[in-house]
């Protein structure tokens, strides 16, 4: 009896396998078409000045509009494209929407930044330079106003080509801000190593001191990261603000930008045009 059940279990744990396969294969396959079929857009989320509360910049946040399983966030794809390389076809466009979009809201004489979120096997590449520098010649988008966020991890995989490829990208004006700080595995060590422009505490963090009365300790941890990236010149931006006592907070602590629901989630370009106080028409240009 034992035997029969162990078995059974086995084939149990073996169609588990195949199935979780088959749908990451059939993901790859169709991710492979997505830039092609023009499946991607991307939807963008304002970092505002927790002072003003101007909008100062977007991030763009990558959405797949999967032909029966609707919209997708990149929690659900992205891993498959990073695990087949599919995502340097992915970042490319991603890449050159973004600074599409922003050349056509520069155009209009808005000051926004523009924050496009980069992955790790995107620094290995050596051509990776190229890819930036093209998107901004063909767009004719200000670098200035361009900005990568990288995980501090990408940091570690990478330590061969990330320092070359980003000093490039420094040495042409676009920013590099680290993406969920505080989250790594690393030592800070890189934090004086690299080129970095912008940190953005985790939203994790940032829960951590919503409580009515917060905790100590956390406020702490997050006082201390926006000191840490004051005293190296460095810009920091809160993560997933979403109640007005963290925003409270974290004005407090001297954080100077915010980002998360309490402002406005993920929008796509036409409803940011809007917000941003441009007529919804002109929002393709010219
Ligand atoms: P991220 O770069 O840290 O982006 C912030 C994520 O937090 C976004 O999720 C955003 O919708 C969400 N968020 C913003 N404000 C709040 C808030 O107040 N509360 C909560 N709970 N969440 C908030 P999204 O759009 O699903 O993206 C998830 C992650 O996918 C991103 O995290 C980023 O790591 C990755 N990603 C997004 N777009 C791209 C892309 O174009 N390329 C690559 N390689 N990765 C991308
Ligand atoms: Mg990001
Ligand atoms: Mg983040
Ligand atoms: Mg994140």
């Amino acid at each position: 009896h034992a035997k029969k059940s162990g078995r059974n279990t086995y084939a149990f744990y073996n169609d588990a396998l195949t199935v979780e396969a088959n749908h990451k294969l059939r993901l790859a396959v169709e991710l492979r078409q997505c830039v092609q079929n023009e499946e991607l857009e991307l939807y963008y989320q304002p970092q505002v000045d927790l002072v003003t509360g101007d909008i100062i910049g977007v991030e763009a946040l990558l959405r797949w509009h999967h032909p029966e399983r609707g919209l997708l966030s990149p929690f659900h794809f992205i891993d498959v494209a990073e695990e087949r390389s599919i995502i340097h076809d992915i970042t490319q466009w991603v890449v050159e929407t973004g600074c599409q979009q922003l050349k056509v809201w520069q155009d209009t004489g808005l000051n926004v930044s523009m924050a496009v979120n980069i992955s790790p096997r995107n620094l290995a590449d050596v051509a990776f330079t190229q890819v930036v520098f093209e998107a901004l010649d063909r767009t004719g988008a200000d670098p200035r106003f361009l900005e990568l966020e990288i995980t501090e991890n990408t940091l570690i995989e990478n330590q061969a080509n990330a320092l070359k490829v980003l000093e490039q990208l420094r040495d042409k004006g676009v920013g590099i801000a680290i993406d969920d700080f505080g989250t790594g595995y690393s030592s800070m060590a890189y934090l004086k190593r690299y080129p970095i422009s912008k940190l953005k505490i985790d939203r994790h963090f940032i829960k951590d001191i919503q409580s009515q009365s917060p905790d100590e300790q956390e406020v702490a941890i997050v006082s201390a990261m926006i000191a840490m990236a004051d005293s190296l010149g460095m810009g920091v931006v809160a993560e997933g603000i979403e109640t007005l006592h963290q925003q409270a907070i974290l004005h407090e602590l001297g954080c100077t930008f915010g980002q998360g629901f309490l402002y406005r989630r993920p929008i796509p370009a036409v409803e940011m045009s809007e917000l941003l106080g441009l007529d919804p028409e002109g929002e393709c240009g010219a």
